[in-house]
């Protein structure tokens, strides 16, 4: 359509940032597909999944989901994964405060490098595994505020809160005046 952008039907680049195994494929297999396989290795490779929501408003978001695993193992690559990118999530695992110092990490390094109106998102998952949670609500909370990002807890497993995340990242789009 010649570049145009049509601010009703808008179409945002998304990336998941953080440690291996907090769950990120899961959160997005979950978001488009509704599914939680606990055994499939997981690997969306180079290619990434779409999946639009509608808003209240009658607009829709389709996000464009950018997945790779390369960015855990190779942070210098970090900055061609998320380049462009119009909402960064950044992922960590409530039961791991190593995944939480790396988020932080993750975190000041979109502030350095990102899109000046970055949307980022702080997510701690695997909320379901209350047992074994070391990062508290409140801890993940306070990060979030400090950095002026959206924060919440899902688990992939049970699908809470999964597809409000996504809800309150559209809703926090930019949008593109007519
Ligand atoms: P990634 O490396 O960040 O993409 O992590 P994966 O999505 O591959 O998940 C890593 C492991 O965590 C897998 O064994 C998943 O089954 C498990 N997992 C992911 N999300 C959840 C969750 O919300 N709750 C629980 N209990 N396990 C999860
Ligand atoms: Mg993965």
């Amino acid at each position: 359509n010649g570049g145009a952008v049509d601010p009703k039907n808008l179409k945002v680049k998304l990336v998941l940032l953080g440690d291996s195994g907090v769950g990120k494929s899961c959160i997005v297999l979950r978001f488009v597909r509704g599914q939680f396989d606990p055994t499939s290795k997981v690997t969306v490779g180079a290619s990434f999944l779409s999946q639009t929501i509608a808003l209240q408003d009658s607009t829709t978001v389709k996000f464009e989901i950018w997945d790779t695993a390369g960015q855990e193992r190779y942070a210098a690559l970090a900055p061609l994964y998320y380049r462009g990118a119009a909402v960064a999530v950044v992922v960590y695992d409530i039961t791991s405060p190593e995944s939480f110092a790396k988020a932080q990490y993750w975190v000041k390094e979109l502030q350095k490098h990102g899109s000046p109106d970055i949307v980022m998102a702080l997510v701690g998952n695997k909320a379901d595994l209350h047992e074994k949670r070391e990062v508290t609500t409140q801890d993940g909370n306070d990060c979030a505020e400090k950095n002026g990002m959206f924060f919440i807890e899902t688990s992939a497993k049970t699908a809470d809160n999964i597809n409000q995340l996504f809800e309150e990242i559209a809703k926090r789009l930019p949008r593109p005046s007519a």
